[in-house]
């Protein structure tokens, strides 16, 4: 079966930081998915995650669904920083969940 290239790695599809979200919608250009992921995010669009090689601002949201991002999630804590307010403890809790979890994976990355 042919599998997406974000399966290895699905958290890189829902990074907050955009040099890690820019990442994801590159590797999706190597994706053999790519079509039907794009037919696909047109018909169920998203404020959440990299679909199809874009980013959630290159993507048309419909009002109805710009829900905010719940706490606990790497989205909630980008959502208190785009708001100007300190990220909840549930939300900074799995902001650094995500940076240990990356950094494992990509040691070669890790930042100083
Ligand atoms: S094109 Fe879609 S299925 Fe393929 S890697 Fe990107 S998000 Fe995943
Ligand atoms: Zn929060």
């Amino acid at each position: 079966m042919t599998q997406p290239a974000c399966a290895a790695n699905p958290d890189l599809w829902f990074a907050t930081l955009p040099h890690l979200m820019h990442e994801a919608a590159r590797i999706c250009q190597t994706c053999p998915l790519l079509d039907a992921c794009a037919a696909y995010i047109a018909e169920h669009p998203t404020p959440h995650g990299v679909w199809a090689g874009k980013l959630p601002s290159q993507r048309p949201t419909p009002d109805h669904i710009r829900e905010p991002a719940p706490c606990g999630t790497t989205s909630g804590y980008a959502r208190h920083r785009r708001d100007g307010e300190g990220p909840c403890q549930a939300c900074r809790a799995a902001h650094s969940a995500y940076h240990r979890r990356y950094d494992r994976q990509h040691p070669d990355r890790r930042k100083a």
